[in-house]
């Protein structure tokens, strides 16, 4: 759309926009929604309807394992990156880990999300080998481990894992070569096209609110997720963690982040989209009021608690329930509050739209 219509009173006529909308959204007029907050209702309506069309009422519920604090990285804002003394690490054992996931199994998850630092002790062949064995359990399999090679991720695949999150986190890339001291940006788009070679489902995302992050900067996030045709992505906002060069920064905006999402759902229309845990932790309500900005997808944690409290990505990560049954009954309850119930099936990226 060139330019915005006017209904004569200088507001938006909203219907045909409405439609634009649908089929297209330039820079431009996303950088203007970003920006202005008068539109934020109608935003938030439309991502919501979307969301209704493409994906229907079911909230997906994935089991987030969080099986390793150990990382490489030295990502400025993260909480695990190698250079925090006061991290308490932990590794957990795969024989556990595959123990976590058959009990979230039985609880009725049809997802299993293993994620971690970047720790290498986890090899190809571990890896794959725990992989295969979560996968007796009719269970799909995501994993959001970090950057590794072709090989590894094809190895991981042909263990049968489905999905794979590796967020962008900006595509600004001097904002990113600042955060991340230790990364290369080009690997990381290398990272998200092998992995959609293979032919795993493909998660990224952004952070929002990172210190000299620009609208612009979101509004480029949000271009490239549909640009890769992303499967999934999550979005959350940045949270200072204090034990990291980034503890005297402002955390950043809910409803910033809550309209980064809802744009990205409005664009990409049926893909996957999580109600993140970093946007319940600066509002109680931030899940519930996600799933209905467009998000589809939950991701209780359902790691034993004595490890997932060290999983302290940022401070005061919002927590369920430590007992799986008992978190899912909750969470239950708390759809049927907003008229949505849990999905039975593995909650693939349905594929009405082209790929
Ligand atoms: N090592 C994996 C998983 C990283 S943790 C990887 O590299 O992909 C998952 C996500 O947590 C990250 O992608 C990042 O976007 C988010 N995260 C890390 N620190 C954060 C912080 N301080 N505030 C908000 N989100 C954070």
């Amino acid at each position: 759309m060139e330019s915005d219509e006017s209904d004569g009173t200088g507001k938006f006529c909203r219907v045909s926009r409405e439609q634009d909308v649908l089929e297209n959204f330039s820079k431009k007029e996303i950088i203007d929604l970003l920006k202005d907050d008068s539109q934020n209702d109608w935003l938030f309506s439309l991502a919501n309807k979307v969301r209704k069309e493409y994906t229907g009422d079911e909230v997906h519920l994935r089991g987030l394992i969080e099986f390793s604090n150990f990382c490489r990285g030295t990502c400025k804002y993260c909480g695990v990156r190698a250079e925090n003394k006061f991290a308490r690490r932990y590794r957990i054992a795969p024989d556990d880990i595959i123990e976590t996931a058959k009990t979230a199994c039985e609880a009725g998850y049809k997802t299993i999300v293993l994620q971690s630092g970047e720790d290498m002790y986890f090899t190809r062949k571990i890896m794959s080998d725990t992989v295969a064995e979560i996968k007796k359990f009719d269970t799909a399999v995501t994993l959001s481990i970090g950057e590794r090679s072709f090989e590894e991720y094809k190895s991981f695949r042909q263990s049968g894992a489905d999905r794979y999150l590796i967020r962008i986190e900006t595509t600004d890339r001097n904002l990113y070569k600042k955060m991340h001291p230790s990364m290369d940006f080009d690997n990381r788009i290398r990272c998200l096209k092998d992995l959609k070679t293979l032919g795993y489902e493909t998660g990224t995302g952004c952070l929002v609110g990172l210190p000299e992050q620009t609208i612009e900067s979101l509004a480029g996030d949000i271009l490239f997720f549909k640009d890769i045709n992303a499967d999934m992505v999550g979005i959350g906002p940045f949270i200072a963690h204090p034990q990291t060069p980034l503890k005297d920064y402002p955390n950043g905006d809910f409803t910033l982040a809550l309209k980064v999402m809802a744009i990205t759902r409005i664009l990409l229309k049926d893909i996957n989209i999580p109600a993140t845990t970093a946007m319940e932790t600066l509002n109680p309500d931030g899940r519930l009021i996600a799933l209905q900005c467009g998000a589809n997808v939950i991701m209780p944690n359902v790691t034993d608690f004595n490890y997932s409290e060290k999983y302290d990505i940022y401070p005061n990560k919002a927590h369920l329930d430590d007992d799986i049954l008992k978190s899912r009954a909750i969470i239950e309850n708390r759809l049927k509050s907003i008229g949505r119930t849990v999905a039975n099936d593995y909650g693939f990226r349905p594929k009405k739209t082209s790929r």
